[in-house]
């Protein structure tokens, strides 16, 4: 393991620390309608892990059911949002950017739900859009 593929990151009142062992596989900026009521902000920044590459240092999260397969991961002091695991890939882990001690170390690589972007936003990346889901057709 490189050092420099070590990530530190935790919520904002401290409470919940966490590091990863390996850079993530995969981030995206997520602009769904659960990622937005769920965190608060317009939208949300995934990175994605293998589980096992993700150590809690300090606490844990709480988990919110936001649909049936959905897990959803806060801090209970601070009300962060931390996580975000699927029931049906239990060796994923997908953690929020922001939390990141230093954020500008992971850069999402394309956009996903943007028929939820708000319309005063202005992103002017070269990074693909998908309307919907991933796996669902591109709209030019
Ligand atoms: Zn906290
Ligand atoms: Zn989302």
């Amino acid at each position: 393991m490189k050092t420099s593929e070590m990530l530190l990151g935790g919520c904002l009142c401290g409470a919940i620390r966490y590091q990863t062992q390996a850079a993530p596989f995969d981030a995206d900026y997520c602009h769904c309608r659960q990622c937005q009521l769920s965190s608060g902000a317009v939208m949300m920044v995934w990175m994605d892990f293998k589980r096992q590459q993700v150590k809690w240092l300090n606490g844990h999260v709480t988990e919110f059911a936001s649909s049936d397969k959905i897990r959803r991961g806060f801090c209970q002091q601070c009300g962060c949002s931390v996580s975000y695991r699927h029931l049906d890939y239990p060796d994923y882990l997908t953690l929020s950017v922001a939390t990141l001690d230093n954020p500008n170390l992971v850069a999402p690589k394309y956009h996903i739900f943007t028929d939820n972007q708000v319309s005063w936003l202005t992103l002017e990346d070269n990074c693909q859009r998908y309307p919907q889901s991933r796996s669902s057709p591109i709209v030019a």
